[in-house]
């Protein structure tokens, strides 16, 4: 599910999407998925492994988009036993960066964030040799009914702390 695309707001998880070909789950790499019934945010003590996770297939296409867009965000897919290690490769179908569409102090000039952050993203996208996958840039040139825009434009506005975590190479810098 694409958080931004559904909810027409920013990915609080960040502007940066790797999107995968659902074939992955299928793949020799995966062994295991479990699927949460709610975001492990909200995992409590109190409750059991039948609260946190569908028990099967069947309870799950019995619950899941049944009209709770909010409920089914929480649904995460855990994938176990793969050493905590998932290859890019060959499932990665492509990278989706938002625009933020602000502009940034940068070496003195006044300067369209993407052109700073798509410059620098496709120098690493090139040193690891993921070049050939499809870029996409959210909003490139316009925004048609979602809300993150005013919400980068108050980033923006702040103390640009929030800005620099999601798209500043060394946020701490
Ligand atoms: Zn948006």
């Amino acid at each position: 599910m694409d958080i931004h695309t559904v909810f027409n707001r920013r990915n609080k998880y960040g502007p940066l999407v790797f999107s995968f070909n659902v074939e992955l789950l299928k793949s020799e790499h995966v062994n295991n998925v479990r699927i949460t019934k709610v975001n492990p945010v909200h995992w409590n003590s109190t409750q059991s492994e039948k609260d946190w996770y569908y028990s099967d297939l069947d309870e799950f296409k019995d619950k899941y988009k049944r009209g709770n867009k909010l409920k089914d965000v929480g649904s995460m897919l855990i994938l176990k036993d793969i050493n905590g290690k998932l290859p890019l490769r060959p499932f990665l179908n492509k990278f989706i960066l938002d625009n933020p569409n602000v502009s940034v102090n940068y070496n003195g000039n006044e300067t369209y964030l993407s052109d700073i952050v798509t410059e620098k993203l496709l120098e690493e996208l090139t040193k690891n040799e993921f070049e050939d996958v499809p870029k996409h840039l959210r909003h490139k040139n316009s925004l048609v009914n979602c809300s993150c825009w005013s919400q980068y434009k108050n980033f923006n506005r702040g103390d640009l702390s929030d800005l620099k975590k999601l798209f500043h190479p060394d946020p701490g810098a």
